[in-house]
């Protein structure tokens, strides 16, 4: 299969080439040149398949002509190496967990997959893959653990000093191997900016080999459509056949990978998005408009974006026809105020502890309930573990979370992280070096 750019449909490169250029040069996104649709009968009987064998089928659909059966199996099984149950808390509300994978937060799916994809079409290459990614928290996790031990990679992180939490910043610095954390004493903005003029520098480009890891490359997009179906094969072994998925959303990559899922045939009545105060797509489904707008800080930092960069790639897919998008798309936004009003109602009525991104998705899907009532069952994305994020959670509550046996372990390990002032000539001579 070949890839266009959003910006220019007459181009067609192949999928290698999408992965390491990541963004194309006309600033557009990289789509599949068609949707693969499913085989139906594989459709009606996806409750007979593992999630492996889900995810394989799917990236066959989209890869057949670039990476043999055996190679994109392996590939699979190295990536898709964890689970993403379906937990029903009530008879038609459910959360689909996305946090079981060694960053635990659904960017494992997207990170994993891709450096794997990374690592395949280098091996024959001699120069080292230079993967530079600036991060406020869950991003530089899950690449960090997707690439680390892949031969042939390095990766360096760049994250602000103390603007992330304990377990975040100990996944980005207890890694050494391939991967080396770059503590700036700045903001995130300043980490990005320090890598986008670096993905700018000439001298760089010719001596090393970067590519970026960040949220738009199709590599990430393809793995986060797996899911999708996997939940939707959980819900029909248990006898359900309607399900409507709300997505707690930012840069909407998470939730335009569940639209590209329904266009490849997956039966979903409905998708909910759920944002914080950042509220572009939400104001954009009312009114017709697309107003970005610089982002707030909120307790759901990860969906701290007021222009999403995946948007585009929604509208391409829906051939910028808004009354189709809005069919199977609602969308509603929420203040921090009723994001831990949304936590402490799963707390109380569920015993259930939620981080603040999955709690908007929660409250959006029983919004849409009162909204839009009928009998499917209520899939809510739970889209990282709460122990990711103390600051946001009631201290009372947070007390009583079960830190996963990694998360323990990483406390053991020593701290692996270069201290940066925000100068782009002390960066490059840190990357030349
Ligand atoms: C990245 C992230 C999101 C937002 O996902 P998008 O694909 O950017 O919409 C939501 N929740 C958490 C925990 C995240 O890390």
């Amino acid at each position: 299969m070949k890839f266009y750019s959003t910006n220019n449909k007459n181009l067609r490169i192949n999928f290698e080439e999408a992965v390491f250029n990541s963004l194309p040069q006309d600033k557009g996104l990289y789509m599949p040149e068609y949707v693969p649709k499913l085989d139906p009968f594989f459709i009606k009987n996806i409750q007979n398949y593992s999630f492996q064998e889900i995810a394989f089928t799917i990236a066959k659909s989209f890869l057949q002509d670039d990476i043999p059966e055996q190679d994109l199996k392996k590939i699979i099984n190295e990536s898709v190496n964890f689970d993403a149950p379906v937990k029903f808390l009530s008879a038609d509300t459910a959360v689909l967990e996305l946090f079981h994978g060694p960053s635990y937060a659904f960017k494992d799916f997207g990170a994993r997959f891709m450096s794997r994809i990374m690592g395949y079409f280098s091996k024959e290459n001699d120069a080292l893959l230079d993967v530079l990614v600036a991060t406020s928290g869950d991003t530089g996790g899950a690449v960090a653990l997707g690439f680390l031990g892949i031969a042939g990679t390095r990766v360096t992180i760049l994250y602000p000093k103390g603007k992330v939490s304990k377990v975040q910043e100990e996944q980005l610095t207890t890694n050494g191997q391939n991967i080396r954390a770059l503590e700036v004493e700045g903001t995130f903005d300043d980490c990005q900016a320090l890598v986008k003029q670096a993905f700018n520098d000439p001298e760089l480009q010719q001596k090393l080999r970067l590519t970026s890891a960040n949220s738009i490359n199709i590599a990430r997009l393809i793995p986060q459509t797996f899911y999708y179906f996997w939940a939707y094969a959980q819900a029909k072994s248990q006898g359900i056949h309607e399900v409507v998925f709300t997505v707690p959303s930012g840069n909407f990559g998470n939730i335009g990978a569940g639209l590209l899922a329904y266009k490849m045939g997956l039966p979903v009545k409905h998708f909910v998005a759920g944002t914080n105060v950042n509220d572009t797509v939400p104001r954009f489904l009312t009114s017709g408009n697309y107003e970005p707008k610089s982002s707030t800080q909120t307790l759901s930092n990860a969906m701290d974006v007021g222009d999403p960069s995946n948007w585009v790639r929604i509208l391409d897919l829906f051939d910028k026809n808004l009354d189709e998008l809005k069919s199977i798309v609602t969308a509603y936004s929420y203040s921090d105020e009723q994001t831990k009003q949304a936590m402490d109602e799963l707390y109380e009525k569920f015993n259930y502890i939620a981080c603040p991104h999955t709690a908007i998705a929660y409250v959006a899907s029983q919004d849409y309930k009162k909204d839009f009532p009928g009998e499917y069952a209520s899939i809510f994305l739970s889209t990282a573990h709460a122990c990711k994020f103390p600051d946001a959670i009631d201290e009372a509550v947070f007390s009583k979370i079960e830190l996963p046996a990694d998360a323990k372990n990483d406390q053991k390990k020593e701290k692996l992280a270069t201290n940066l002032e925000v100068d782009y000539a002390s960066f490059k001579s840190y990357l030349l070096s």
